[in-house]
């Protein structure tokens, strides 16, 4: 079995899924002890989001949470073709957010407002976007982490996440693990206790994630070839110039 194939993806999902509740960001509070988060952070692909997100929906009928950034400079959100796959991935039943990228001045009161003005583009073209956020690189911006609104919630407060070091030695914690750069970051989900570990928010990142998985370097030439496609068929549909 390849490492990062759909394969893998859906053993990791039943191991977890036959020992904890699935649950979404809004149904998880301060009384649940039972619980996995599924979340996505889209950085290059939507067209791998998107085949991540069928994958949940028709092999493991799973809702999950894919977390768009909208200031992307390998992607264009609002582009026709994105809005509409990004609404059959609402359609299918999974929640969409905010994946806020942020590289403006470190003082709360640009962040807030770059926050701010990034939600109403976002929700402005995803009207059943889910009230949740999650900041890109927050280890590199750790501003980032603590960030929140009254309406537009951050994936990182103290329900969903705590630092790995302290989660992995007290189980009352909610354990984090991601996928970060084609590995593992803490530990791989399969080594994690589930009759000890209760409370859980698993990060894949759908680019890293393909049907027969590869290695990490095979991932990026086939990424770039899949982007290459598509900025062909753009050239072709706006100049008629094949080659
Ligand atoms: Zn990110």
């Amino acid at each position: 079995m390849n490492s990062f194939s759909f394969k893998e993806y859906r053993k990791i999902f039943y191991y977890y899924k036959s020992n904890l509740k699935l649950l979404n960001f809004n149904e998880v509070n301060k009384n649940s002890n039972n619980f996995f988060i599924l979340r996505h952070d889209v950085e290059f692909s939507i067209e791998r989001a998107f085949d991540l997100a069928l994958f949940e929906k028709r092999k493991l009928n799973a809702k999950s949470n894919f977390f768009f950034q909208l200031k992307n400079n390998s992607y264009n959100l609002l582009s026709y073709e994105n809005i509409k796959m990004v609404n059959e991935i609402i359609k299918m039943g999974h929640g969409v957010g905010l994946h806020f990228n942020y590289k403006g001045p470190k003082n709360k009161k640009s962040i807030i407002s770059e926050l701010n003005k990034q939600k109403k583009i976002f929700f402005s073209n995803f009207k059943k976007a889910i009230n949740f956020f999650s900041p890109h690189r927050p280890s590199k911006n750790r501003f980032l982490l603590n960030l929140n609104l009254p309406n537009f919630k951050n994936t990182y407060l103290n329900l969903y996440f705590t630092p790995y070091e302290k989660a992995i030695n007290n189980a009352n914690k909610t354990l984090y693990l991601v996928d970060s750069r084609h590995k593992w970051k803490f530990i791989h989900p399969f080594n994690v206790d589930l009759k000890k570990h209760r409370k859980i928010q698993l990060v894949f990142h759908p680019d890293a994630w393909t049907k027969k998985g590869y290695n990490l370097k095979k991932n990026y030439s086939n990424l770039k070839k899949e982007k290459n496609i598509i900025f062909k068929e753009t050239l072709f549909n706006e100049t008629d110039y094949i080659k």
